[in-house]
């Protein structure tokens, strides 16, 4: 039986999939974008947050079955099946703990409450392959379109993300990109239209601009850490209008 490494469960959670639903944070990632707004969630290890001007502490990071991290969950099962809602396992990196999740996943489906799923990709295809015998709805993340841009300031693998990508969408999954909009990193022509390519060619029916926000910097300061962003402002109406029409190009966008 695998353990879940669950770092947060946020009820009535919005922006994270229809209706009402919870998301569950799971911790670790094996990204490192700079720009992250939930750098508690990417080590593994449990971490204390301290938030001085609230003066409270909080505790992320909690091992737990699947089987009491589904009970828990389907205690609001009748309001995820009427509304149309369900559950989204976000992260850090959720794939990561794809045994845990494919359980999860499948103790929710015998009571008919979907899973979303939010990846960001960067995992061998075997983990994939595993959890869509349960799951059929991603979340999947394209934040650069450049493999050195990847490599270099995120950590990660563009070509193993591609071709995850396109293995959901032949496989039949219903998959939404999501394009984390962040300034000096995706913002140009040349990188949103790479970015199009990339989940055009995938055969990715819809995408969603997140666009970058600051909401993260108290969680960087309760962890004593610099937020290299924390004088970095939100990108413009008019500027997220000029990249969703960009992205327009190669599939439908919309702006979260
Ligand atoms: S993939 Fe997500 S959780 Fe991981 S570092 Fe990037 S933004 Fe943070």
């Amino acid at each position: 039986m695998s353990t879940l490494n669950v770092s947060n469960i946020q009820r009535f959670s919005t922006g994270d999939g229809p209706g009402i639903r919870t998301t569950v944070f799971l911790k670790g990632c094996n990204l490192r974008c700079p720009w992250c707004h939930n750098p508690e969630n990417i080590s593994s290890a449990p971490e204390e947050l301290f938030f001085a001007k609230a003066g409270k502490k909080e505790v992320y990071g909690k091992l737990m079955s699947p089987a009491d991290l589904a009970e828990d969950l389907l205690e609001d099962a009748d309001f995820y099946i009427r509304s149309g809602g369900g559950v989204t396992v976000s992260g850090g990196e959720p794939m990561l703990q794809y045994l845990g999740v494919y359980e999860l996943a499948k103790l929710l489906a015998a009571r008919s409450v979907p899973v979303i799923i939010d990846t960001a990709g960067c995992v061998p295809w075997s983990s994939f392959e595993k959890v869509l015998e349960v799951v059929n709805d991603y979340y999947f993340d394209v934040k650069a379109g450049t493999p050195g841009k990847y490599s270099e300031l995120i950590g990660g693998d563009l070509a193993l993300i591609e071709s995850n990508l396109r293995k959901l969408v032949m496989a039949g999954a219903n998959v939404t990109a999501r394009i984390p909009f962040i300034p000096g990193v995706n913002d140009s022509d040349e990188e949103l239209k790479r970015i199009g390519e990339i989940i055009g060619s995938a055969g990715v029916k819809h995408a969603d601009l997140l666009p970058f926000h600051r909401l993260g910097v108290a969680k960087y300061e309760a962890m004593g850490l610099d937020y290299k962003y924390k004088d970095t402002l939100p990108p413009s109406r008019e500027t997220l209008l000029r990249a969703a029409e960009i992205i327009g190009r190669y599939t439908e966008t919309g702006i979260e």
